[in-house]
């Protein structure tokens, strides 16, 4: 099998604006080249170098041999009739592939990426969680995701990101920190950090190391149950960082950088859903400074328990209010082309064709 020309060619969107510049320096070309490539590609969404024109033409020749923007492949491109959201699913050169989702919303354009070719965290109610893991994301292939989805956005800006696509975040934690460095850089996407959200699972190490970055991102934890019988039944992390440890982790978080957590409850009826459940949860949630997303279950064939009915999640949303705890439903948008959070499937390497699910259906 031949090797494809870009992965022999170094990848400039693994490289940050100032680290680019060094490695032209290292490597003989004036660093202000660059600069010029940078507003290129954060500025003007060119990943050509042939159509850079204020570049001389031996300097584009160069470019094109040693390196390369590697904003991967389209492989796939569905768009929601309802809210406009567009899912792509982007292959890299090792022929594997992430899906990526721009999701419109009034003045905001956020775009959900993932962290990594699966996961191995194995939740029982998320797709990608039960197609196995294949790799970690680098960088680049983060960022790549982003210009993607950017170019589909009908401003052609993204001002939201959420990592809750494929994969565990803090799983890929350098990789996604960089990341999470690159879209925040004036240079580059300038987002706010106060509008870019890391999604976890619960890792309670990386939760607390992330506390001392000093950086004023959303957190967000996947709760999904009041107490260890329930939260480990879906989410197997628990069974290694139980709700008591994750508590002290998140309360940690609200100390070190003054932002509040935002929990994510899955409602599922016959699990976690009932009155009982909300008032377990109210009791957990009472010194944590927090808010909560219900999130009424989006079926998958794997996890077989219904979402419950509407009267039945005001109820539950009802409880934590009284007890002064802010709780909005969040009826994920992009349902119809299965882009909804714990939706993103793992594909077959090379193919668009979902990974069977390592469970048998319910
Ligand atoms: S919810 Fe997150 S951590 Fe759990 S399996 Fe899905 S992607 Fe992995």
């Amino acid at each position: 099998m031949t090797t494809p020309a870009s992965a022999t060619r170094i990848n400039l969107l693994d490289y940050d604006p100032t680290a680019m510049r060094e490695l032209f320096g290292e490597r003989g070309i004036e660093k202000y080249r660059a600069d010029q490539i940078t507003e290129w590609i954060y500025r003007r969404g060119e990943y050509v170098f042939g159509k850079m024109n204020n570049l001389p033409a031996d300097l584009r020749a160069r470019l094109v041999s040693e390196f390369t923007i590697d904003v991967g492949e389209i492989a796939q491109r569905s768009v929601s009739k309802d809210d406009k959201s567009v899912k792509l699913l982007i292959k890299f050169n090792d022929g594997e592939l992430v899906e990526t989702v721009m999701i419109p919303r009034k003045e905001r354009r956020t775009v959900c990426v993932s962290s990594q070719v699966g996961c191995k965290f194995g939740c029982v109610f998320c797709a990608s969680g039960q197609a196995g893991f294949a790799r970690d994301l680098k960088t680049g292939e983060i960022v790549a995701q982003v210009l993607r989805a950017r170019d589909e956005s009908d401003t052609k800006d993204v001002s939201h990101i959420v990592f809750m696509g494929m994969g565990e975040p803090f799983d890929n934690y350098g990789e996604v920190l960089a990341a999470i460095r690159r879209l925040n850089d004036p240079k580059a996407f300038e987002i706010g950090a106060r509008k870019i959200t890391v999604s976890t699972s619960g890792l309670v190490p990386k939760i607390e190391s992330f506390c001392e970055k000093g950086m004023q991102i959303e957190l967000s934890v996947s709760l999904h149950g009041a107490n260890d019988e329930v939260r480990s039944k879906l989410m197997p992390i628990n069974r290694k960082y139980p709700v008591h440890d994750l508590m002290q982790a998140c309360k940690e978080y609200v100390d070190k950088t003054g932002r509040i957590v935002t929990f994510e409850y899955l409602l599922a009826k016959g699990l976690n859903a009932s009155i009982s459940d909300a008032k377990e949860l109210a009791m957990l949630l009472r010194t944590v400074h927090c808010k909560v997303n219900l999130i009424p279950l989006n079926p998958i064939p794997e996890f077989p328990y219904e979402r419950p009915t509407y009267p039945e999640i005001l109820a539950f949303q009802d409880v934590l209010v009284r007890n002064e705890i802010p709780a909005t439903v969040r009826f994920s948008r992009g349902n119809e082309i299965n882009a909804a959070c714990g939706q993103l499937r793992r594909m077959a390497k090379g193919s668009t064709t979902p990974m069977p699910s390592r469970k048998k259906s319910a």
